[in-house]
């Protein structure tokens, strides 16, 4: 059985990417080589994809730093990155209140004003944060996806939001299957 990828959330677009990257790659001599030329053998390289993992670890530092800066001024959510299940990394909104699910007193307690003030605030700070995974994403490379299809085997399918051809034909496919 397998898992979705990522996790969605309910107020928050998926913003995804991953850290793949491509080298001219030797086979014969099992090493790397340069402008497509093994510096061993002479032989024309092959493009090999493989995980940056030094992009991805200094990826997750630098955004440690921003996201602490963001969340310190946040009353409801708590932003972080994620890793995928099994590959790429997101941009998770935690939910740690919402007032519409309080009463007064509990508003009052948590948040020190009435509900009503407290929704307004967590409604505007739900604006906040797309705007700021709008900003991250875009400064970063991340792509806006959602999740398409889910198959039977609990595998779940990612479409770019602008892709929408893609899209429909993703949605032609679960309508046939
Ligand atoms: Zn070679």
């Amino acid at each position: 059985m397998s898992m979705p990828n990522f996790n969605t959330m309910r107020n928050f677009p998926l913003y995804v990417r991953d850290f793949v990257s491509e080298v001219d790659y030797c086979p014969a001599c099992n090493t790397y080589g340069e402008d497509g030329v093994c510096p061993i053998c002479g032989a024309t390289t092959e493009r090999k994809a493989y995980l940056d993992e030094v992009a991805a670890f200094e990826f997750v530092e630098e955004m440690e730093t921003r996201l602490n800066d963001a969340n310190a001024k946040l009353e409801f959510h708590s932003i972080s990155t994620m890793g995928g299940k099994y590959y790429g990394v997101q941009f998770y909104v935690e939910e740690k209140h919402d007032p519409n699910e309080y009463d007064n007193d509990d508003c009052h307690y948590y948040f020190d004003v009435c509900r009503s003030v407290a929704i307004r605030r967590y409604n505007s700070e739900i604006n906040k944060i797309n705007r700021i995974l709008k900003m991250l994403a875009k400064e970063y490379g991340f792509d806006e996806v959602y999740c398409s299809a889910v198959f039977g085997n609990g595998e779940a399918v990612y479409t770019k939001v602008e892709n929408t051809q893609r899209a429909r034909i993703v949605r032609a496919i679960k309508e046939i299957a």
